[in-house]
């Protein structure tokens, strides 16, 4: 079939497709939606967004991840996201 590298994800925010180590995870786990490293074995459905405030911004009023999860988001995953962007992103404020 059509050629789709297998570490390769599109983002939920800007849709670009990305280098799966490029971008950020979330994932559904046993306990909930939740932020999981790309590196994690997580079973089920994932999710990924670029590292960016604004993508992580676009993917929760287009509610991409309610959707994708069919269920309600909790606003803490809102939150864990952005201070997880926030703290490992080295280009703005060094
Ligand atoms: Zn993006």
């Amino acid at each position: 079939m059509a050629r789709n590298p297998k570490n390769t994800r599109m983002c939920a925010g800007c849709r670009t497709r990305c280098d799966k180590s490029q971008l950020v995870r979330v994932a559904r786990s046993a306990d909930g939606i939740k932020l999981a490293m790309v590196s994690d074995h997580v079973e089920g459905r994932s999710v990924y967004i670029c590292h960016s405030l604004k993508c992580l911004d676009l993917a929760s009023k287009r509610k991409s991840f309610a959707r994708s999860f069919k269920c309600e988001i909790a606003p803490e995953l809102h939150a864990v996201l952005e201070e997880y962007i926030k703290s490992s992103d080295r280009s703005d404020n060094a």
